[in-house]
């Protein structure tokens, strides 16, 4: 009952306030247990407007950047998502109760392995997981209606653009170290559009196409 009524002040309060209106996005948010998705240690701040450490100097991020880059896919029910940076497992998630199927990537075993559980645990049962560097995209599973990456890059992956379907939209922060912005590419029949939809920050992509070092 504490954290649904604190769920419910987070849509209103972080993320209605701030212009996300995509119905799906705000039940999806009433309905996952974020305070789930951190250490008992987190829990109550699970519903604060920040991100949260998760271990391996990584975070969940903030409730809002969650939904501002689930809006920007625009999903619907059929439709097959790609995450690269799985985390705590709690963007899956969001997106797993829009979507048809979300194949999620991380390169970082000990959280490959604990949001595995969760999602089993859960019962998340449309989200597939796959511990590998998520820079080289899932070429088996391709071609995505959607692909987000949770990470922030040096530039866009060509080979991630390549793996999106005509129609399909992406989003991905790029940029330096520090600061990126949240690029949202859109593949039409005649090529790809992209816009800027403004500054954030994200820890590193790494690997192959991202960032080489830790
Ligand atoms: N989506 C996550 C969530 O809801 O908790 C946010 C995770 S955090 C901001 C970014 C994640 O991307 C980290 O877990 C990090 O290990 C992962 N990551 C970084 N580079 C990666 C890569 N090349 N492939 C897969 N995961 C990567």
């Amino acid at each position: 009952m504490k954290y649904q009524r604190l769920r419910n002040e987070m849509v209103t309060k972080q993320i209605i306030a701030r212009g996300i209106s995509d119905p799906r996005v705000l039940s999806a948010m009433r309905k996952v247990p974020r305070h789930l998705f951190v250490s008992e240690a987190m829990m109550d701040q699970a519903y604060g407007d920040y991100p949260l450490p998760i271990g391996e100097q990584q975070t969940i991020s903030q409730p809002y950047i969650v939904a501002e880059m689930t809006q920007a896919l625009q999903l619907t029910p059929e439709d097959r998502v790609l995450e690269i940076g799985t985390g705590s497992g709690y963007q899956a998630a969001i997106l797993s109760h829009i979507a048809f199927r979300v194949y999620t990537i991380e390169r970082i075993y000990s959280l490959y392995v604990r949001t595995r559980k969760l999602f089993d645990q859960l019962r998340y049962h449309n989200i597939v997981t796959r511990y590998s560097d998520g820079t080289t995209g899932w070429k088996e599973e391709s071609p995505f209606d959607a692909i987000i990456v949770t990470a922030g890059a040096p530039e866009i992956p060509s080979v991630l653009v390549s793996q999106l379907a005509v129609g399909g939209r992406m989003v991905i922060p790029v940029g330096d170290r520090h600061s990126q912005d949240l690029i949202k590419l859109v593949r039409d029949p005649h090529g790809i559009h992209q816009a800027n939809l403004g500054g954030c920050r994200f820890v590193k992509l790494i690997g192959e196409h991202g960032w080489r070092d830790q």
